[in-house]
């Protein structure tokens, strides 16, 4: 992901700064809960096609994440 992109990139629902999971492969908006995918270094930036992360997951990093591979 390119950083300078990354940084111009705003949810689209609070417009609240995102952060980048690069583990996951997604762009996290802690304030939804929502997990949005990159797909092809694209970000898709639809709340429609993003993830609703658990309560824990809201949380900055949690090292014991599991599933979702
Ligand atoms: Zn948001």
């Amino acid at each position: 992901m390119d950083k300078q992109l990354l940084a111009m990139l705003v949810c689209p629902l609070c417009k609240g700064k995102l952060k980048y999971d690069r583990d996951a492969g997604e762009l996290h908006c802690l304030y939804d809960g929502l997990a949005y995918p990159i797909q092809d270094d694209i970000p898709v930036m639809l709340p429609d096609e993003a993830r609703k992360m658990d309560a824990d997951e809201k949380l900055p990093t949690s090292p014991g994440r599991t599933g979702e591979a």
